[in-house]
């Protein structure tokens, strides 16, 4: 029986783990669960789960966690604050971490589970293109194995061997090839883009997520921090990692062999196929999920990504090329920015442009230490939020 702390339940992977955990309860137990701010959720969460631990990382909410839980006869212990949702990661009551954080918030709980030697599976891409080498490093170190919930990294983790160590040249893989829907504006002008809206960002043609990363997904800066997160997980060369437009989100990703073989995972686009594949692994188990039926899907197609129209994705790989503190700061400007176009305050192109201002003055600075990593976020957020303005 393997014991969960799920970080960042409330949210659309929380939902999707839990629905498989659901499926299973003589392998899985939901024995953690943590939330930003949503009490409420939280609490009808634990009705169903049952978790010795109920974390609520805003510190001002934990008498109002308290008293829920004991208002629905729930024994959960309630903790509050983002030291305890660190705690809760490392903690050795709980051999699984399942890191569905959005954002920067997850990075230092994540590194947390690497130290203390876990199963991590990492949905919470923000950390690994915050953290380069140090969470991998980490996780090495502790005996921590990462696996990746993203639907494109989870692909490529099950066409590689499975004794696979970061060593592309041993294991003659010669192109990671992720692939990207393309977003709810694929093939869209630059005069139309100008016009789009948070809830039309949102509207993704594929699959249902959370705000942040639907806008992500529609400007392709998801599928950049994807690019970036390959190359921190499978320890393979920039120039080797390439992205492929496909719209019917079917073909997960691809590796290619040097003996011109190219490996694909296919599936319907449901996170519960990665995720049962990341929570049970090595074994397979029921997710839930609708099977392919590739006759009916009739076709796949596939097309180069337009850098001109969708430019950050090109920032990504640039960012990627410059190593350092350029990655940190790709993601705190991309964060900074669609939190103010989720709230109204700048428009969609904007966001390119703040990620741009923020690549434009960065330094070549080292980002090897939790500190470092953290100071160069904090500065990129305040040139960020000033650059907003324009
Ligand atoms: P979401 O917004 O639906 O959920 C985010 C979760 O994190 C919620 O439980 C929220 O309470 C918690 N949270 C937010 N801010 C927090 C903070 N400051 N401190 C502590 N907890 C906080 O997001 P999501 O779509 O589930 O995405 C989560 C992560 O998984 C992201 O990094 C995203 O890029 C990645 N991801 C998501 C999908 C998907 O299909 N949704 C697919 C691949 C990867
Ligand atoms: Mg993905």
């Amino acid at each position: 029986m393997k014991q969960l702390a799920v970080l960042g339940a409330t949210g659309s992977i929380g939902a999707s783990t839990l629905d498989v955990v659901a499926r299973h309860p003589q392998r899985f137990r939901a024995a953690a669960l943590t939330a930003h701010r949503d009490v409420a959720a939280l609490v009808d969460l634990c009705a169903r789960f049952d978790p010795d631990v109920a974390v609520i990382a805003d510190a001002d909410r934990h008498d109002e966690l308290g008293a829920a839980l004991k208002a629905r006869g729930l024994r959960a212990e309630a903790l509050a604050g983002a030291a305890a949702v660190d705690a809760i990661a490392a903690d050795t009551r709980f051999d699984t971490v399942v890191a569905a954080i959005v954002g920067a918030a997850g990075l230092s709980s994540t590194l947390a589970a690497a130290r203390a030697g876990k199963r991590l599976l990492l949905a919470n891409k923000e950390s690994v293109v915050m953290s380069g080498e140090l969470l991998v490093r980490t996780a090495s170190a502790h005996g921590a194995r990462i696996i990746p919930l993203d639907s494109e990294h989870n692909a490529i983790f099950q066409c590689l061997p499975r004794d696979y160590a970061r060593e592309p040249d041993a294991n003659g893989i010669t192109r990671l090839i992720l692939t990207a829907s393309g977003g709810p504006f694929r093939g869209w002008s630059r005069d139309r883009l100008a016009t789009v809206t948070p809830d039309a960002a949102c509207a993704h043609p594929r699959w249902k997520m959370g705000r942040k990363i639907s806008v992500d997904s529609a400007t392709l800066m998801n599928k950049g921090l994807e690019v970036i997160e390959a190359q921190r997980l499978f320890g393979i060369d920039p120039s080797r990692i390439e992205v492929l437009v496909h719209p019917q989100s079917i073909v997960h990703s691809l590796v290619e062999y040097a003996d011109g073989s190219q490996l694909a995972q296919l599936g319907s686009p449901d996170m519960r196929t990665p995720i049962a594949n990341a929570l049970a692994w090595p074994d397979r188990i029921d997710a839930g999920v609708q099977r392919l039926d590739l006759a009916t899907a009739a076709r796949l197609d596939f097309e180069a990504p337009d850098l001109v129209a969708f430019p950050c994705l090109a920032h990504a790989f640039a960012a990627l090329r410059a190593g350092g503190a350029a990655p940190i700061v790709l993601n705190a400007a991309n964060e900074i920015a669609v939190a103010a176009f989720l709230d109204g305050r700048i428009g969609f192109l904007d966001i390119e442009r703040v990620i741009a201002s923020g690549l434009e003055r960065t330094v070549n600075e080292a980002a090897d230490t939790l500190d470092a990593i953290v100071g160069i976020d904090a500065e990129a957020r305040r040139h960020a939020t000033a650059a907003l303005k324009g």
